[in-house]
């Protein structure tokens, strides 16, 4: 099993990575966001739960978050292991995590972050935003809110990871191939 993190600020490219790194080692992509939108958009009870924080770009309470992702891991079994994008975004969630794995006689590979500066990441969420229609990612105020939460709750869940050795920074700014390839590499490293 490879169990891969993949790490960043809002906006660093950690979707767009995570679907090629899918294709090419065959793991299973959990996108606590993308899990979130898909509730929201069926206006399901959590969707409209997670809409009020997903507006202000505030976190979902960790419960809700570790609850549904579990539900999401223990429904898939069977992969070659799991690529994480934007979970755990808390250091509760990273310990939730570590647990559920331990429970399956596994654990985390790999944290890898995707480094990019603020100004970058606010300037490409709003390019997404013209597309993207996430109404999360039109509003400067709240992708400068979204980064401060990230620098504040999210950045410690990478000091957590290499307490044990296991993050690594990749220069997250350049072409999508170019950074592509430096992410297989960090993997085939361990793989
Ligand atoms: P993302 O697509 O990863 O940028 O997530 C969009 C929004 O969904 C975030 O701003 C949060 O409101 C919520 N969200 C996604 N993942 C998490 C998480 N692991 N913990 C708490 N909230 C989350």
């Amino acid at each position: 099993m490879i169990n891969l993190i993949l790490f960043g600020p809002p906006g660093s490219g950690k979707g767009t990575q995570a679907l090629k790194l899918t294709e090419r080692y065959g793991l299973l992509h959990i996108s606590t966001g993308d899990l979130f939108r898909y509730e929201l958009g069926n206006n399901t009870p959590l969707g409209v739960l997670a809409r009020s924080y997903m507006e202000k770009g505030q976190l979902v309470p960790d419960e809700v978050t570790v609850g549904m992702l579990r539900n999401k891991v223990e429904a898939n079994p069977d992969v070659n292991g799991y690529i994480f994008d934007g979970f755990p975004r808390t250091i509760p969630q990273a310990e939730a995590l570590d647990a559920l794995l331990t429970e399956r006689n596994d654990s985390i590979t790999k944290l890898i972050m995707l480094d990019v500066t603020e100004d970058e990441i606010v300037n490409r969420i709003l390019e997404r935003g013209k597309n993207s229609g996430r109404a999360d990612d039109n509003d400067p105020a709240i992708i400068r809110n979204r980064f401060e939460v990230y620098l504040k709750e999210t950045s410690p869940v990478y000091d957590f990871y290499a307490q044990s050795g296991k993050s690594v920074k990749v220069h997250g700014i350049g072409g999508i191939e170019e950074i592509f390839e430096k992410l297989c590499a960090e993997i085939d490293a361990v793989a």
